[in-house]
C-alpha cells in the first residue's frame, strides 16, 4: 500500500513562502505533505520533475469570456477549457456577458452552469452580472455561488448587457453591502469617450485617441469614491492606464476595499509596434505606449496592481474584419488564454522578477480576489493543482496550434520563453479526452473560516 495517490519530487518549486527542494504528497486530490526534497514518501504514482522544470500551482484566470451558449462559434468551454489546461490554468472564472443568456439571474446561471458542466477540461467557477433591472437578482446570485458581479459603466459592445449609470453603482454597491458581495468594474467613463474622436481606419493611434487615459481615470476614480461612500468591496477589470496607480494606491492606504488586476497584453505590447490594420490587437481599454506599460510594471512590482489575468476575449475571424482592417468597426478582444504564462513570463523574467512573483499575480492573486480558498497555492490542504513549467524553454506562438476555438490571436509568431510541460488537476494529470473539470461555487464563509484553520 503506498501512503499517497501521487508523489511529486522538484528540484524546484514555487511555494507561498519562495522558491523551494521538495517533495509533495497527494491524496485524494489534495496535497497532505510537504516534505524535503528527495524524502522518502510512497506513492501510487511519482512524478520526477526533470531538472529544467518547476513546480507551481496551477494558474488561476478569473477573467475570461467562454461565450457559450449562445455565442459558441466565439468560444465555448471545450475549447476555451483545453486552452487552459494547456497553458498551466486549472482554474478559470467566466464572464457574464457575451453568452446568451448573459449571467444576470439564477435561470441563466443554471444555463450556463449544464453546458459547463459536460465539457469542463478544468475548474470553471461563473462571475454574475449586474445591469438595469437585475438589482434584486444580486442576493440570489450571491447564494447560488457566483464569486461576484460583473458592471460595465459604459456601452459594453452587446446590447443584453446595458451599463450602470454612475447613480446605479451606488445603489447596486449597497445592496452588496448587505451580503458583502464584490462588484468588479469595466471602468472606462462612457462620457469621456463620447467626447473623444470617434474610432475608424485602420491606423492603431487612430483607436488609441478614441479611448483616453482620462476615460478609465474618470471611472476609476468614481469607483473609488463610491467604494468609500458604501464601504463595498470593489476590483478594477484590465487596467490599462497607469496614469490611475497612484490613486488606487491611496484609496488602498485610506482602506477602500479595492484590488486591481492588468492584462497581458498591457505588459507585452506597445502602442507604437501594432502594425496597420492589425485588429487582433483591438481590446478595450486599449493597448498603450511603451512608458505606460513601464509603470505597470511598477505597479506590479509595489503591490498597487494584485493580479494579471488574460481577459481573454475571442471572436469569428469575421467579426476581427481581416478585409477592412478597420480598428473602428472591428469587435474588440484579445485570445490570449493558453499564451497567457509564458506571455508574462518572458517579459517578467526580462525585467528581474521571478516565478514567485509571477505564481503570485497570476495563481495565489486571482485565487484570493474570487476567494478560492483551495487553489492559488502549493500548501497543505489545497487542491492538488500543479503546473510543470519549463522556464527556459523558448517557442514560436502557432495560432493554429492554439486549443482556443478560432486561431486567431495577437501573440502569433511571438518568441516566448517558458513551456508548459504538464497540468495536473485535483493529482490528475489533464491527458486525452477525460473532463476532470467541477464546477465550483463561491466558498460559503464556514468553508473559508474552516480552510484558513489548516496548516499551511
Ligand atoms: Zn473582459
Amino acid at each position: 500500500m503506498s501512503d499517497y495517490d501521487l508523489v511529486v519530487h522538484a528540484a524546484r518549486a514555487v511555494l507561498p513562502t519562495g522558491e523551494r527542494p521538495v517533495s509533495i504528497g497527494v491524496t485524494d486530490g489534495r496535497i497532505t505533505a510537504i516534505e524535503p526534497y528527495g524524502a522518502d514518501l510512497s506513492g501510487a504514482r511519482t512524478l520526477s520533475l526533470d531538472a529544467d522544470e518547476v513546480l507551481l500551482p496551477g494558474m488561476v484566470d478569473s477573467h475570461v469570456h467562454v461565450n457559450e451558449p449562445g455565442r459558441t462559434e466565439w468560444e465555448g468551454f471545450a475549447t476555451a477549457t483545453r486552452a487552459a489546461a494547456a497553458g498551466g490554468i486549472t482554474t478559470i472564472i467566466d464572464m457574464p456577458l457575451n453568452s446568451l443568456p448573459p449571467t444576470v439571474d439564477v435561470a441563466a446561471l443554471d444555463v450556463k452552469r449544464a453546458v459547463a458542466a459536460q465539457k469542463a477540461y478544468v475548474d470553471v467557477g461563473f462571475w454574475g452580472g449586474a445591469i438595469p433591472g437585475n438589482i434584486g437578482q444580486l442576493r440570489g446570485l450571491h447564494r447560488a455561488g457566483v464569486f461576484g458581479f460583473k458592471c460595465f459603466l459604459l456601452d459594453s459592445g452587446v446590447p443584453e448587457f446595458p451599463p450602470l449609470t454612475p447613480e446605479d453603482l451606488h445603489d447596486y454597491l449597497t445592496t452588496l453591502c448587505e451580503f458583502d458581495g464584490l462588484m468588479i468594474v469595466h471602468a472606462e467613463d462612457a462620457g469621456s469617450i463620447e467626447h473623444s474622436p470617434a474610432a475608424h481606419g485602420s491606423r492603431y493611434a487612430g483607436f488609441l485617441n478614441s479611448r483616453p487615459r482620462g476615460a478609465e481615470n474618470t471611472a476609476i476614480a468614481h469607483v473609488i469614491e463610491a467604494a468609500r461612500a458604501t464601504g463595498a468591496r470593489v476590483h478594477i477589470l484590465h487596467l490599462s492606464s497607469s496614469d490611475a496607480l497612484p490613486m488606487i494606491a491611496t484609496a488602498k492606504r485610506d482602506g477602500v476595499r479595492i484590488t486591481v488586476e492588468t492584462c497581458p497584453h498591457y505588459l507585452v505590447f506597445d502602442a507604437d509596434q501594432i502594425p496597420a490594420g492589425a485588429t487582433q490587437f483591438k481590446c478595450c481599454p486599449p493597448i498603450r505606449e511603451a512608458a505606460n506599460r513601464d509603470l505597470l510594471w511598477a505597479g506590479l512590482a509595489d503591490g498597487t496592481i494584485d493580479c494579471v489575468v488574460s481577459d481573454h476575449s475571442p471572436c469569428t475571424p469575421e467579426l476581427k474584419r481581416p478585409d477592412l482592417g478597420d480598428f473602428g468597426v472591428a469587435w474588440g478582444g484579445i485570445a490570449s488564454l493558453q499564451v497567457a504564462l509564458p506571455a508574462v513570463w518572458t517579459q517578467a523574467k526580462q525585467r528581474g522578477h521571478g516565478l514567485a512573483e509571477v505564481t503570485r499575480w497570476m495563481s495565489a492573486g486571482p485565487a484570493a480576489l474570487a476567494g478560492l480558498n483551495r487553489k492559488g497555492a502549493l500548501a497543505v490542504g489545497r487542491d492538488a493543482d500543479l503546473t510543470v513549467f519549463a522556464p527556459d524553454q523558448q517557442f514560436v506562438v502557432d495560432p493554429t496550434a492554439l486549443h482556443h476555438r478560432n486561431p486567431i490571436t495577437a501573440y502569433a509568431g511571438q518568441t516566448l520563453t517558458g513551456t508548459v510541460r504538464s497540468t495536473w488537476l485535483r493529482g490528475q494529470e489533464l491527458v486525452g479526452d477525460a473532463n476532470r473539470g467541477q464546477l465550483l461555487t463561491r466558498p460559503t464563509d464556514r468553508a473559508a473560516r474552516e480552510s484558513a484553520a489548516l496548516p499551511g
